[in-house]
Protein backbone atom coordinates (compact mmCIF):
# COMPACT_ATOMS: atom_id res chain seq x y z
CA UNK A 1 0.00 0.00 0.00
CA UNK A 2 1.05 3.69 -1.14
CA UNK A 3 1.49 6.31 1.59
CA UNK A 4 0.69 9.60 1.11
CA UNK A 5 4.44 11.10 0.67
CA UNK A 6 5.28 8.11 -1.08
CA UNK A 7 2.05 9.06 -3.92
CA UNK A 8 3.25 12.73 -3.55
CA UNK A 9 6.50 11.39 -5.10
CA UNK A 10 5.29 9.04 -7.96
CA UNK A 11 3.53 11.79 -9.32
CA UNK A 12 6.29 14.55 -9.42
CA UNK A 13 8.51 11.73 -10.55
CA UNK A 14 6.21 10.23 -13.19
CA UNK A 15 6.01 14.17 -14.62
CA UNK A 16 9.80 14.75 -14.33
CA UNK A 17 10.14 11.69 -16.39
CA UNK A 18 7.99 13.09 -19.11
CA UNK A 19 10.35 16.15 -19.19
CA UNK A 20 9.04 18.48 -16.26
CA UNK A 21 10.81 20.34 -13.77
CA UNK A 22 10.18 19.42 -10.39
CA UNK A 23 9.05 22.52 -8.40
CA UNK A 24 8.88 23.44 -4.54
CA UNK A 25 5.29 24.29 -3.14
CA UNK A 26 4.97 27.78 -3.61
CA UNK A 27 3.58 29.58 -0.47
CA UNK A 28 -0.25 29.71 0.29
CA UNK A 29 0.04 33.63 0.10
CA UNK A 30 -0.01 34.39 -3.80
CA UNK A 31 2.97 36.07 -4.79
CA UNK A 32 1.54 40.06 -6.31
CA UNK A 33 -1.73 38.94 -6.99
CA UNK A 34 -3.78 41.39 -5.25
CA UNK A 35 -6.97 39.14 -6.87
CA UNK A 36 -6.29 36.06 -4.12
CA UNK A 37 -6.03 35.72 -0.32
CA UNK A 38 -5.06 32.27 -0.42
CA UNK A 39 -3.15 29.74 -3.35
CA UNK A 40 -6.55 27.82 -4.05
CA UNK A 41 -5.02 25.70 -6.93
CA UNK A 42 -1.91 24.25 -8.51
CA UNK A 43 -1.72 26.71 -11.19
CA UNK A 44 -1.72 30.23 -8.47
CA UNK A 45 1.53 30.63 -9.07
CA UNK A 46 2.46 30.09 -12.77
CA UNK A 47 -1.01 32.26 -14.18
CA UNK A 48 1.74 34.91 -15.07
CA UNK A 49 3.12 32.36 -17.60
CA UNK A 50 0.06 31.46 -18.82
CA UNK A 51 -1.12 34.50 -19.11
CA UNK A 52 2.09 35.66 -20.59
CA UNK A 53 2.68 38.54 -18.03
CA UNK A 54 5.90 36.91 -17.89
CA UNK A 55 7.96 34.53 -20.02
CA UNK A 56 7.93 31.00 -18.81
CA UNK A 57 11.72 30.25 -18.03
CA UNK A 58 10.75 26.49 -18.30
CA UNK A 59 8.06 24.49 -20.70
CA UNK A 60 7.18 22.20 -18.00
CA UNK A 61 6.74 21.65 -14.75
CA UNK A 62 5.56 19.42 -11.96
CA UNK A 63 4.32 20.46 -8.58
CA UNK A 64 2.51 19.36 -5.22
CA UNK A 65 0.69 22.69 -4.34
CA UNK A 66 0.10 23.69 -0.39
CA UNK A 67 -3.91 24.79 -0.96
CA UNK A 68 -6.46 26.71 1.06
CA UNK A 69 -10.32 26.84 0.31
CA UNK A 70 -12.49 28.54 2.61
CA UNK A 71 -15.55 27.90 0.06
CA UNK A 72 -15.74 24.38 0.92
CA UNK A 73 -14.98 25.00 4.93
CA UNK A 74 -18.55 24.24 5.87
CA UNK A 75 -18.16 20.85 3.72
CA UNK A 76 -15.30 19.50 5.77
CA UNK A 77 -16.03 16.51 7.56
CA UNK A 78 -19.84 16.32 5.93
CA UNK A 79 -18.06 14.65 3.05
CA UNK A 80 -15.46 12.27 2.82
CA UNK A 81 -13.35 14.86 -0.03
CA UNK A 82 -13.16 18.31 0.81
CA UNK A 83 -10.48 20.12 2.95
CA UNK A 84 -9.44 23.52 3.66
CA UNK A 85 -6.10 22.73 3.25
CA UNK A 86 -5.15 20.24 1.25
CA UNK A 87 -2.24 19.01 -1.51
CA UNK A 88 -3.17 19.38 -5.21
CA UNK A 89 -0.72 17.83 -7.97
CA UNK A 90 -0.42 18.88 -11.19
CA UNK A 91 1.30 18.77 -14.27
CA UNK A 92 2.15 22.12 -16.59
CA UNK A 93 2.65 23.31 -19.99
CA UNK A 94 3.40 26.69 -20.69
CA UNK A 95 2.74 26.94 -24.05
CA UNK A 96 4.25 23.59 -25.13
CA UNK A 97 2.67 20.73 -24.95
CA UNK A 98 -1.58 20.25 -24.95
CA UNK A 99 -4.35 17.90 -25.19
CA UNK A 100 -2.74 14.90 -27.45
CA UNK A 101 -0.09 14.39 -24.92
CA UNK A 102 -1.83 15.27 -21.28
CA UNK A 103 -4.55 13.23 -21.95
CA UNK A 104 -2.72 10.07 -22.27
CA UNK A 105 -0.31 10.65 -19.86
CA UNK A 106 -2.89 11.26 -17.04
CA UNK A 107 -4.35 7.99 -18.30
CA UNK A 108 -1.20 6.13 -18.62
CA UNK A 109 -0.72 7.46 -14.63
CA UNK A 110 -3.64 6.00 -13.26
CA UNK A 111 -4.13 2.69 -14.94
CA UNK A 112 -0.80 1.78 -15.59
CA UNK A 113 1.31 3.51 -12.88
CA UNK A 114 -1.43 3.46 -9.57
CA UNK A 115 -3.10 0.41 -11.46
CA UNK A 116 -6.68 1.88 -10.56
CA UNK A 117 -9.07 -1.01 -12.47
CA UNK A 118 -10.47 0.34 -15.62
CA UNK A 119 -14.03 -0.85 -14.85
CA UNK A 120 -14.48 1.96 -12.11
CA UNK A 121 -13.27 4.67 -13.57
CA UNK A 122 -15.22 7.51 -15.73
CA UNK A 123 -14.65 10.82 -17.54
CA UNK A 124 -16.44 13.89 -17.71
CA UNK A 125 -15.75 16.30 -21.07
CA UNK A 126 -17.08 19.82 -22.04
CA UNK A 127 -19.52 18.71 -24.64
CA UNK A 128 -18.57 20.62 -27.69
CA UNK A 129 -14.91 19.45 -27.01
CA UNK A 130 -15.10 16.35 -29.50
CA UNK A 131 -10.85 16.88 -29.65
CA UNK A 132 -10.93 15.38 -25.90
CA UNK A 133 -13.25 13.13 -26.51
CA UNK A 134 -11.43 11.67 -29.13
CA UNK A 135 -8.03 11.37 -27.49
CA UNK A 136 -9.51 9.68 -24.43
CA UNK A 137 -10.94 7.04 -26.99
CA UNK A 138 -7.75 6.64 -28.46
CA UNK A 139 -6.08 6.51 -25.19
CA UNK A 140 -8.11 3.56 -24.49
CA UNK A 141 -11.11 5.07 -22.89
CA UNK A 142 -14.80 3.28 -24.14
CA UNK A 143 -17.14 5.58 -25.61
CA UNK A 144 -19.56 5.17 -23.02
CA UNK A 145 -17.11 6.20 -19.99
CA UNK A 146 -17.01 9.72 -21.54
CA UNK A 147 -19.79 12.08 -20.42
CA UNK A 148 -20.44 15.32 -21.56
CA UNK A 149 -20.87 18.24 -18.80
CA UNK A 150 -21.41 21.52 -19.85
CA UNK A 151 -19.66 22.96 -16.78
CA UNK A 152 -16.67 21.76 -18.13
CA UNK A 153 -15.46 25.18 -18.90
CA UNK A 154 -12.83 27.15 -16.98
CA UNK A 155 -11.63 30.61 -17.21
CA UNK A 156 -9.75 32.80 -14.92
CA UNK A 157 -12.21 35.89 -15.25
CA UNK A 158 -14.64 37.49 -17.69
CA UNK A 159 -11.93 37.95 -19.95
CA UNK A 160 -8.68 36.23 -21.00
CA UNK A 161 -7.12 33.08 -21.62
CA UNK A 162 -10.11 29.91 -20.93
CA UNK A 163 -10.75 26.79 -22.20
CA UNK A 164 -12.39 23.08 -21.40
CA UNK A 165 -11.64 20.87 -19.29
CA UNK A 166 -11.97 16.99 -18.46
CA UNK A 167 -12.15 15.53 -15.02
CA UNK A 168 -11.40 12.03 -13.94
CA UNK A 169 -14.12 9.93 -11.83
CA UNK A 170 -13.63 6.88 -9.89
CA UNK A 171 -17.27 4.94 -9.11
CA UNK A 172 -16.77 3.91 -5.07
CA UNK A 173 -19.43 1.39 -5.74
CA UNK A 174 -23.70 1.77 -5.02
CA UNK A 175 -23.09 1.52 -1.51
CA UNK A 176 -21.51 4.72 -1.21
CA UNK A 177 -23.68 6.39 -3.18
CA UNK A 178 -26.78 8.44 -2.00
CA UNK A 179 -29.21 5.54 -3.15
CA UNK A 180 -31.38 8.01 -5.30
CA UNK A 181 -32.63 6.33 -8.67
CA UNK A 182 -31.00 8.63 -10.83
CA UNK A 183 -27.30 8.15 -8.63
CA UNK A 184 -25.07 8.46 -11.72
CA UNK A 185 -21.60 10.19 -12.66
CA UNK A 186 -22.36 13.76 -11.89
CA UNK A 187 -24.40 13.12 -8.78
CA UNK A 188 -23.12 15.30 -5.98
CA UNK A 189 -23.24 12.20 -3.45
CA UNK A 190 -19.61 10.79 -2.33
CA UNK A 191 -20.06 7.06 -4.84
CA UNK A 192 -18.28 8.98 -7.85
CA UNK A 193 -14.90 10.99 -6.45
CA UNK A 194 -13.65 13.29 -8.38
CA UNK A 195 -9.82 12.42 -8.15
CA UNK A 196 -8.20 14.73 -11.41
CA UNK A 197 -9.14 17.89 -13.61
CA UNK A 198 -7.40 18.46 -16.88
CA UNK A 199 -7.78 22.05 -17.72
CA UNK A 200 -6.50 23.00 -21.47
CA UNK A 201 -6.28 26.41 -22.05
CA UNK A 202 -7.02 26.94 -25.44
CA UNK A 203 -8.65 30.26 -26.42
CA UNK A 204 -8.56 34.03 -25.36
CA UNK A 205 -11.62 35.97 -24.58
CA UNK A 206 -12.20 39.45 -25.84
CA UNK A 207 -14.53 41.71 -24.16
CA UNK A 208 -17.10 40.96 -26.39
CA UNK A 209 -17.21 37.21 -25.33
CA UNK A 210 -15.29 35.99 -28.46
CA UNK A 211 -13.03 33.17 -28.00
CA UNK A 212 -10.05 32.83 -30.11
CA UNK A 213 -7.35 30.25 -29.99
CA UNK A 214 -4.09 31.27 -28.17
CA UNK A 215 -1.21 31.34 -30.49
CA UNK A 216 -0.10 29.60 -27.24
CA UNK A 217 -1.89 26.59 -25.66
CA UNK A 218 -0.96 25.55 -22.04
CA UNK A 219 -1.79 22.59 -19.75
CA UNK A 220 -3.00 23.18 -16.33
CA UNK A 221 -3.92 20.14 -14.22
CA UNK A 222 -5.13 19.04 -10.29
CA UNK A 223 -5.09 16.06 -8.71
CA UNK A 224 -5.93 16.89 -4.91
CA UNK A 225 -3.63 13.97 -2.81
CA UNK A 226 -5.26 13.09 -0.20
CA UNK A 227 -8.19 11.88 -2.74
CA UNK A 228 -6.29 9.57 -4.70
CA UNK A 229 -4.66 8.40 -1.21
CA UNK A 230 -8.08 7.25 -0.02
CA UNK A 231 -8.48 5.26 -3.28
CA UNK A 232 -5.26 3.79 -3.05
CA UNK A 233 -5.43 2.68 0.41
CA UNK A 234 -9.20 1.47 -0.18
CA UNK A 235 -10.38 3.61 2.67
CA UNK A 236 -13.83 5.47 3.16
CA UNK A 237 -12.53 8.88 3.19
CA UNK A 238 -9.97 11.41 2.80
CA UNK A 239 -10.06 11.48 6.48
CA UNK A 240 -9.01 7.52 7.03
CA UNK A 241 -5.86 7.57 4.48
CA UNK A 242 -1.81 7.72 6.53
CA UNK A 243 -2.41 12.12 6.29
CA UNK A 244 -4.83 11.90 8.85
CA UNK A 245 -5.35 9.05 11.04
CA UNK A 246 -2.82 10.42 13.04
CA UNK A 247 -3.86 13.47 13.97
CA UNK A 248 -7.47 12.13 13.89
CA UNK A 249 -6.61 9.58 16.94
CA UNK A 250 -4.58 12.32 18.68
CA UNK A 251 -7.29 14.46 18.91
CA UNK A 252 -9.40 11.55 19.85
CA UNK A 253 -7.15 10.44 22.56
CA UNK A 254 -6.89 13.84 24.50
CA UNK A 255 -10.83 13.99 23.98
CA UNK A 256 -11.25 10.10 25.74
CA UNK A 257 -13.29 9.45 22.70
CA UNK A 258 -12.94 6.50 20.18
CA UNK A 259 -13.33 7.64 15.96
CA UNK A 260 -16.13 5.98 14.56
CA UNK A 261 -18.04 5.07 17.41
CA UNK A 262 -20.39 8.26 16.89
CA UNK A 263 -21.35 10.30 14.18
CA UNK A 264 -21.49 13.36 15.65
CA UNK A 265 -18.08 12.38 17.44
CA UNK A 266 -16.85 11.67 13.62
CA UNK A 267 -17.61 14.92 12.59
CA UNK A 268 -16.09 17.18 15.34
CA UNK A 269 -12.49 15.18 14.98
CA UNK A 270 -12.80 15.73 11.58
CA UNK A 271 -12.86 19.19 11.76
CA UNK A 272 -10.93 19.38 14.30
CA UNK A 273 -8.40 17.30 12.44
CA UNK A 274 -8.81 19.23 9.15
CA UNK A 275 -7.91 22.79 10.63
CA UNK A 276 -5.28 21.96 12.73
CA UNK A 277 -3.54 21.27 9.40
CA UNK A 278 -4.68 24.18 7.64
CA UNK A 279 -3.62 26.27 10.65
CA UNK A 280 -0.63 24.84 11.10
CA UNK A 281 0.26 25.39 7.09
CA UNK A 282 -0.70 29.04 6.82
CA UNK A 283 1.23 29.88 9.98
CA UNK A 284 3.93 28.48 8.63
CA UNK A 285 3.88 30.18 5.54
CA UNK A 286 3.85 33.66 7.45
CA UNK A 287 0.11 34.45 7.68
CA UNK A 288 -0.88 36.22 11.06
CA UNK A 289 -3.98 35.73 12.68
CA UNK A 290 -6.18 39.36 12.55
CA UNK A 291 -9.35 40.74 11.48
CA UNK A 292 -8.98 41.02 8.01
CA UNK A 293 -8.39 38.97 4.78
CA UNK A 294 -6.19 35.65 4.86
CA UNK A 295 -5.32 36.81 8.34
CA UNK A 296 -9.22 36.83 9.14
CA UNK A 297 -9.55 33.22 7.67
CA UNK A 298 -6.87 32.03 9.66
CA UNK A 299 -8.60 33.64 12.74
CA UNK A 300 -11.65 31.77 11.80
CA UNK A 301 -10.40 28.62 10.99
CA UNK A 302 -8.38 28.48 14.39
CA UNK A 303 -11.64 29.21 16.30
CA UNK A 304 -13.97 27.10 14.73
CA UNK A 305 -11.24 24.21 15.85
CA UNK A 306 -11.19 24.67 19.63
CA UNK A 307 -14.63 24.96 19.14
CA UNK A 308 -15.34 21.56 17.85
CA UNK A 309 -12.85 20.29 19.74
CA UNK A 310 -14.94 21.88 23.39
CA UNK A 311 -17.06 19.74 21.53
CA UNK A 312 -15.72 16.85 22.24
CA UNK A 313 -14.84 17.67 25.53
CA UNK A 314 -11.25 19.29 25.00
CA UNK A 315 -11.25 22.16 27.56
CA UNK A 316 -7.30 22.65 27.79
CA UNK A 317 -5.47 23.88 25.48
CA UNK A 318 -4.08 21.19 22.46
CA UNK A 319 -3.05 22.60 19.53
CA UNK A 320 0.48 22.51 20.42
CA UNK A 321 0.66 19.04 21.11
CA UNK A 322 -1.79 18.69 17.26
CA UNK A 323 0.79 20.78 15.82
CA UNK A 324 3.25 18.25 16.79
CA UNK A 325 1.80 15.34 15.00
CA UNK A 326 1.48 17.56 11.98
CA UNK A 327 5.36 18.24 11.96
CA UNK A 328 6.25 15.13 12.52
CA UNK A 329 4.32 14.24 9.94
CA UNK A 330 4.64 16.98 6.79
CA UNK A 331 7.93 18.24 8.37
CA UNK A 332 10.35 16.35 5.71
CA UNK A 333 8.30 17.77 2.49
CA UNK A 334 7.15 20.97 3.97
CA UNK A 335 10.57 22.43 6.35
CA UNK A 336 8.97 25.33 7.01
CA UNK A 337 6.72 23.63 9.81
CA UNK A 338 10.51 23.13 11.48
CA UNK A 339 11.69 26.53 10.57
CA UNK A 340 9.24 29.12 11.68
CA UNK A 341 8.34 26.73 14.38
CA UNK A 342 8.47 29.25 17.59
CA UNK A 343 6.21 32.03 14.67
CA UNK A 344 3.99 29.05 14.69
CA UNK A 345 3.88 28.31 18.14
CA UNK A 346 3.62 32.05 19.68
CA UNK A 347 0.71 32.84 17.38
CA UNK A 348 -1.46 29.21 17.89
CA UNK A 349 -0.83 29.30 21.91
CA UNK A 350 -1.74 33.15 22.12
CA UNK A 351 -5.08 32.60 19.75
CA UNK A 352 -6.24 29.15 21.57
CA UNK A 353 -6.38 30.98 24.69
CA UNK A 354 -7.44 34.06 24.29
CA UNK A 355 -10.65 32.09 22.66
CA UNK A 356 -10.43 29.80 25.03
CA UNK A 357 -10.91 33.01 27.68
CA UNK A 358 -14.31 33.73 26.33
CA UNK A 359 -15.61 30.95 24.28
CA UNK A 360 -17.62 29.84 27.23
CA UNK A 361 -18.98 32.81 28.56
CA UNK A 362 -19.77 34.04 24.71
CA UNK A 363 -21.10 30.52 23.94
CA UNK A 364 -23.69 31.64 27.66
CA UNK A 365 -24.48 35.02 26.13
CA UNK A 366 -25.49 33.47 22.50
CA UNK A 367 -27.62 30.71 24.24
CA UNK A 368 -29.55 33.74 26.54
CA UNK A 369 -30.22 35.53 23.44
CA UNK A 370 -31.70 31.90 21.47
CA UNK A 371 -34.27 31.65 24.73
CA UNK A 372 -34.72 35.28 24.03
CA UNK A 373 -35.65 35.04 20.39
CA UNK A 374 -37.55 31.35 20.81
CA UNK A 375 -40.14 33.06 23.47
CA UNK A 376 -41.08 35.69 21.60
CA UNK A 377 -41.29 33.11 18.74
CA UNK A 378 -39.01 34.71 16.70
CA UNK A 379 -35.70 33.02 15.06
CA UNK A 380 -33.10 35.56 13.22
CA UNK A 381 -30.35 37.07 15.86
CA UNK A 382 -29.88 41.00 15.46
CA UNK A 383 -27.02 41.99 13.59
CA UNK A 384 -25.97 44.21 16.45
CA UNK A 385 -26.34 41.54 19.42
CA UNK A 386 -23.91 39.46 16.40
CA UNK A 387 -21.69 42.57 16.75
CA UNK A 388 -21.49 42.37 20.02
CA UNK A 389 -20.25 38.69 20.21
CA UNK A 390 -17.64 39.38 17.62
CA UNK A 391 -16.22 42.48 19.62
CA UNK A 392 -16.26 41.26 23.22
CA UNK A 393 -16.12 37.57 22.26
CA UNK A 394 -13.62 37.23 19.32
CA UNK A 395 -16.78 34.99 17.21
CA UNK A 396 -16.24 35.34 14.04
CA UNK A 397 -20.06 35.49 12.71
CA UNK A 398 -19.64 32.80 10.43
CA UNK A 399 -19.29 31.18 13.94
CA UNK A 400 -22.40 32.81 15.03
CA UNK A 401 -24.64 31.61 12.30
CA UNK A 402 -23.22 28.16 12.49
CA UNK A 403 -23.93 28.00 15.99
CA UNK A 404 -27.38 29.48 15.31
CA UNK A 405 -28.01 27.40 12.39
CA UNK A 406 -27.49 24.66 14.12
CA UNK A 407 -30.26 25.58 16.35
CA UNK A 408 -32.43 26.59 12.84
CA UNK A 409 -32.06 29.67 13.28
CA UNK A 410 -29.87 32.78 11.46
CA UNK A 411 -28.65 36.13 11.66
CA UNK A 412 -29.55 39.67 10.71
CA UNK A 413 -26.68 40.23 8.37
CA UNK A 414 -27.61 43.11 7.23
CA UNK A 415 -28.00 44.78 10.28
CA UNK A 416 -24.51 43.55 11.43
CA UNK A 417 -22.59 45.13 8.40
CA UNK A 418 -24.08 47.98 9.75
CA UNK A 419 -22.80 47.60 13.18
CA UNK A 420 -19.68 46.68 12.16
CA UNK A 421 -19.46 49.79 9.52
CA UNK A 422 -20.60 52.32 12.70
CA UNK A 423 -17.84 50.44 14.72
CA UNK A 424 -14.96 51.05 11.77
CA UNK A 425 -16.21 54.80 11.53
CA UNK A 426 -15.81 55.63 14.98
CA UNK A 427 -12.88 53.73 15.63
CA UNK A 428 -11.59 55.66 12.57
CA UNK A 429 -12.91 59.21 14.25
CA UNK A 430 -11.24 58.31 17.60
CA UNK A 431 -7.54 57.38 15.93
CA UNK A 432 -7.35 61.04 14.01
CA UNK A 433 -8.70 62.74 17.29
CA UNK A 434 -6.01 60.77 18.82
CA UNK A 435 -3.67 61.82 16.10
CA UNK A 436 -4.49 65.34 16.50
CA UNK A 437 -3.70 65.39 20.15
CA UNK A 438 -0.33 63.43 19.55
CA UNK A 439 0.71 65.12 16.37
CA UNK A 440 0.43 68.51 18.48
CA UNK A 441 2.75 67.36 20.98
CA UNK A 442 6.81 68.51 21.64
CA UNK A 443 7.98 64.93 21.48
CA UNK A 444 6.48 64.27 18.20
CA UNK A 445 8.38 67.37 16.42
CA UNK A 446 11.28 66.59 18.02
CA UNK A 447 11.01 62.72 16.74
CA UNK A 448 10.18 64.12 13.49
CA UNK A 449 13.36 66.41 13.76
CA UNK A 450 15.55 63.44 13.99
CA UNK A 451 14.21 61.28 10.96
CA UNK A 452 13.52 57.85 10.34
CA UNK A 453 14.92 54.30 11.80
CA UNK A 454 15.77 51.98 9.51
CA UNK A 455 13.22 48.84 10.19
CA UNK A 456 15.12 45.26 10.16
CA UNK A 457 12.99 43.21 11.43
CA UNK A 458 12.11 42.05 7.98
CA UNK A 459 15.71 40.50 7.53
CA UNK A 460 16.31 39.90 11.05
CA UNK A 461 13.27 37.60 11.32
CA UNK A 462 12.39 36.21 7.86
CA UNK A 463 9.86 33.56 7.04
CA UNK A 464 10.93 31.04 4.62
CA UNK A 465 8.57 31.50 1.82
CA UNK A 466 9.64 29.67 -1.42
CA UNK A 467 9.13 30.68 -5.04
P1 LIG B 1 -15.29 19.05 -6.09
O1 LIG B 1 -16.25 19.11 -7.27
O2 LIG B 1 -15.14 17.68 -5.53
O3 LIG B 1 -15.57 20.11 -5.06
P2 LIG B 1 -13.57 20.71 -7.64
O4 LIG B 1 -14.12 20.44 -9.02
O5 LIG B 1 -14.02 21.91 -6.94
O6 LIG B 1 -13.84 19.40 -6.70
P3 LIG B 1 -11.03 21.38 -8.82
O7 LIG B 1 -11.17 22.83 -8.71
O8 LIG B 1 -11.25 20.75 -10.16
O9 LIG B 1 -11.97 20.68 -7.71
O10 LIG B 1 -9.59 20.99 -8.24
C1 LIG B 1 -8.77 19.94 -8.77
C2 LIG B 1 -8.67 18.76 -7.81
O11 LIG B 1 -8.29 19.16 -6.50
C3 LIG B 1 -9.98 18.01 -7.60
O12 LIG B 1 -10.20 17.10 -8.67
C4 LIG B 1 -9.73 17.31 -6.28
O13 LIG B 1 -8.99 16.12 -6.46
C5 LIG B 1 -8.89 18.32 -5.51
N1 LIG B 1 -9.71 19.15 -4.59
C6 LIG B 1 -10.47 20.22 -4.91
N2 LIG B 1 -11.06 20.78 -3.82
C7 LIG B 1 -10.62 20.03 -2.76
C8 LIG B 1 -10.85 20.11 -1.36
N3 LIG B 1 -11.60 21.07 -0.83
N4 LIG B 1 -10.24 19.20 -0.57
C9 LIG B 1 -9.47 18.23 -1.09
N5 LIG B 1 -9.20 18.10 -2.41
C10 LIG B 1 -9.76 18.99 -3.24
MG1 LIG C 1 -15.22 22.16 -5.28
MG1 LIG D 1 -15.91 19.28 -9.39
MG1 LIG E 1 -13.05 19.90 -10.82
Amino acid sequence: MYSGNELRDMFLKYFEAKGHTILPSASLIPKDDPTLLLTVAGMVPFKPYFQRQVEPPIPRATTAQKCVRTPDLEEVGKTARHHTYFEMLGNFSFGDYFKKEAIPWAWEYITTVLKLPVEKLWITIYPEDIEAREIWEKAGVKSDRIVGDPENFWAAGPTGPCGPCSEIYVDLGVARGCGKPGCAIGCDCDRFLEIWNLVFMQYNRDEAGVLTPLPKQNIDTGMGLERIASVMQGVETNFDTDLFRPIIDHVAALAGVKYKENAKNDLALKVVSDHVRAVSFMLSDGIRPNNEGRGYVLRRILRRAVRFAKLLGIDKPFLESAFRIIQRDYAHAYPELKENENFILSHLNLEEKNFQATLEQGTQLLQEKVRGLVEKGENVLSGTDAFYLYETYGFPVELTEEMLVEQGLSVDMVTFETAAEEHRLRAKEQSQQMRAVVESTEVVEKAKSLGATPFVGYDKVALSTRI
